[in-house]
């Protein structure tokens, strides 16, 4: 058999093997488990905390909906309409920042999502810098992340095999939205810690000669389940102060709070300018990001 026949040979006989086990995973689980039933459609969410939520107020048709998921109940979550754009905006910490980050139900968040109908995700995140050019009050839009959580449930793939492909963890088209709508620093990359206690001199250190450009605690896994139910997700971090032992001096918790707080409006006017560009389709990869990802019959590349 040449080349070309046994290329089509293995295509008859991937598509009728995958017919034949459409339903059914080698351990009886109905793979449709991970169909999502979707109520709308080209809704754009924003995931982030209270300085944030005031962009609800700014929206028409508020409506509050708890989404009930696989992997429990959402936060609650409000939808509105902004320039007539359909928007669902999430708090991730629950109300009253109730959650820490290592608490925080991710799986259920995004999968909320989903269900509501969210493609495109705009995260809003706190970040500490390790980088002194990168200063208390700055907004990075990262292009990369480095993954130092320990306990999350980061997947929602446990009973099939998807290697779903990170090499642009973020969103190319939201980022660019992202830095043209404020003005930030394009690009950086984002290292992200289990809390809830904050990082040693050790492990700053560490991270800096690692190529990490900030450090916060609420990114992943969010951007790694968007990019497995093929969601766009980008980040907008907000640095509120130096990691220890990067800045001179030592900020206090109220200059932390101060400049957060300062940085809030200008926060909510970027991600307002971003949706207003958003187009409705979407010309990335994300949509396809499974495409290519599931090892059929869970045979793992290391036994190929
Ligand atoms: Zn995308």
């Amino acid at each position: 058999m040449d080349n070309h026949s046994y290329i089509h040979f293995f295509y008859f006989f991937k598509m009728n093997h995958k017919k034949n086990n459409s339903f059914k995973n080698q351990s009886g689980k109905d793979r449709n488990q991970y169909k999502i039933m979707v109520v709308d459609a080209d809704m754009i969410g924003i995931m982030g905390g209270t300085g944030v939520y005031e962009i609800v107020e700014m929206g028409e048709d508020i409506e509050k909906r708890v989404i009930e998921t696989p992997y429990g109940e959402s936060p609650e979550i409000s939808t509105f309409k902004l320039h007539d754009v359909p928007v669902a905006f999430m708090p991730r910490h629950a109300k009253g920042h109730a959650n820490p980050p290592h608490m925080i139900n991710y799986r259920a968040n995004i999968y909320a999502m989903k269900k509501l109908g969210v493609d495109q995700i705009i995260a809003t995140n706190a970040v500490g810098s390790l980088d002194l050019a990168v200063k208390p009050g700055d907004f990075l839009i990262p292009n990369d992340f480095i993954d130092f959580t320990k306990t999350r449930q980061f997947t929602f793939y446990d009973h099939k095999t998807v290697h779903v492909d990170v090499t642009e963890p973020y969103c190319p088209n939201l980022r660019d939205i992202l830095i043209s709508s404020g003005d930030v620093i394009g690009e950086g990359v984002y290292v992200c810690t289990e809390g809830p206690r904050f990082e040693t001199p050790a492990e700053v250190e560490m991270f800096r000669r690692l190529g990490g450009t900030v450090v916060g605690m609420t990114g992943l896994p969010e951007a790694v389940l968007a990019r497995e139910l093929e969601m766009c997700y980008a980040s907008i971090c907000t640095v509120s102060n130096y990691a220890t032992s990067i800045a001179p001096g030592k900020l206090t918790i109220d200059e932390v709070f101060e400049i957060v707080e300062t940085k809030m409006k200008d926060l909510r006017t970027m991600v307002v300018e971003a949706i207003a560009k958003i187009p409705s389709g979407r010309s990335c990869q994300c949509k396809n990001a499974l495409n290519g990802a599931e090892v059929e019959n869970s045979i793992e590349p290391e036994d190929l």
